[in-house]
């Protein structure tokens, strides 16, 4: 070097050791030197909807930008009144069983930033959270990046990907401090019943467990189901419910999303106030994304025409899962959240040992990027997620090619 001596490589920090997010892993950046080389990729990858024609509605567009003058500054490190006020209305008309304010609703960029908060302020080194197995791999890594440990439970694939409640009865130890709970799930496109989610109330309340509720899509349902908000269930644990409009309002690049601190607060004063400084850290949220919050909790539910019978979404689920299961030896159970399928490859049929090599294989020899199912945790290298976004001509050229590379597997 100029001065002479010789440079120490510079490495990341041991913090990361646990950390991993492969949906934007190494298959995006094969990807994106293909397209950089002039290929066309069809992405099955990532769950934003925008870049596949689903527009946000006007309306909250039309908030942002109105408001776009007011919001230059920086916000209330919670979030404005209005769009706090608004989530609590939210929650109230769902049946929230405790009292809340606006003081217990935070606004962030994104859920994700809530979740990386949450994981800061709650784990001590060597503290364990329960995570579900498959699982938006988020949750994981913060709860690792935090110095706490990431315990998965499993989830019943035969079961409809059901939370299997004796598997999460084994795995609390004395170092459990919460149980995360993604409703509708993201990979598998679950919606839990309400029977399944006592049951877990029931293991937090006994073992003091706090309960954390991603439900980014719980606006996002087909065949006319509901869902359960965790904070419905009970005010006898402490429950964080997250939430926001990346998916149901299609404005994911906005970054607005939610937490609201119900239940059992009494004893969580300090953890509280460690929440509080971690959003004071941060100053505030994206502020101009903070005013479609209040049109768009009160306003026309735009996602029910989509994934209605008649809706773009409704057919791409339909269409996904049937060309799926076509294929000898892939076995899908049917979403009914979400926008994400988790398919099975039978070992018998496709012996696969590296799935991430797999999909790697998949994306250079038909160009289509899907993350494989070690990407969510997953323990064997036997399942992949399908993102049923793109519209259905897309889709279907995508299935055409899914149906070309396991043939030729098949064939190996
Ligand atoms: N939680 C789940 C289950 C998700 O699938 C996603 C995004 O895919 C997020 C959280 C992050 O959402 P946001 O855009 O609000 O950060």
């Amino acid at each position: 070097t100029a001065t002479g001596h010789a440079m120490k490589p510079l490495t990341k920090s041991t913090k990361l050791k646990n950390v991993c997010y492969d949906i934007r892993g190494p298959l995006l950046q094969t990807a994106n030197q293909m397209e950089a080389d002039g290929h066309r990729i069809i992405k099955l990858n990532v769950g934003n909807p925008a870049p596949f024609g689903l527009e946000a509605p006007h309306e909250i567009l039309r908030d942002v930008s109105m408001n776009l003058t007011e919001a230059t500054g920086y916000s209330d490190s919670q979030g404005i009144f209005s769009a706090r006020k608004a989530v609590l209305q939210y929650y109230q008309s769902k049946g929230l069983l405790s009292a809340v304010d606006v003081r217990d609703v935070y606004l962030g960029n994104g859920v994700s930033e809530l979740i990386v908060m949450t994981m800061q302020a709650l784990m001590n080194d060597g503290d364990e959270v329960l995570i579900p197995m498959p699982d938006y791999p988020l949750w994981t890594a913060a709860a690792n990046l935090s110095g706490g440990t990431a315990v998965h439970y499993r989830c019943n694939e035969e079961d409809n990907w059901q939370p299997d409640i004796e598997d999460i009865k084994s795995k609390i130890t004395d170092k459990t401090k919460g149980i995360v709970v993604i409703n509708p799930n993201n990979p598998t496109g679950a919606l839990y019943s309400t029977e399944v989610l006592k049951q877990i109330v029931d293991l937090a309340v006994e073992h003091d467990l706090v309960i954390m509720a991603d439900e980014i899509y719980d606006r996002v349902l087909y065949d006319d189901v509901v869902h359960t908000p965790m904070c419905t269930l009970t005010d006898d644990a402490l429950v964080l419910s997250y939430n926001g409009l990346s998916k149901s309002h299609r404005i994911a690049g906005f970054r607005a999303g939610w937490m609201l601190v119900s239940g059992k607060k009494q004893h969580a004063s300090d953890f509280i106030e460690g929440l509080d400084m971690l959003a004071s850290m941060r100053l505030c949220a994206n502020a101009p994304a903070q005013h479609a919050i209040q049109t768009a909790m009160g306003g026309y539910q735009s996602m029910q025409e989509l994934t209605a019978e008649t809706g773009r979404l409704y057919k791409q689920r339909e269409m996904a899962i049937s060309r799926l299961n076509a294929i000898k030896g892939i076995s899908c159970t049917k979403p009914q959240g979400a926008f994400y399928c988790f398919p099975k490859m039978d070992p018998e049929v496709y012996p696969v040992k590296d799935d991430m090599q797999f999909m790697m294989d998949l994306l250079v020899e038909e160009k289509v990027l899907i993350v494989q199912g070690t990407g969510f945790n997953w323990d064997k290298p036997d399942h992949f997620r399908v993102v049923f976004l793109p519209n259905l001509l897309n889709l279907e050229d995508a299935m055409d090619r899914l149906d070309r590379f396991f043939a030729k597997k098949r064939q190996q």
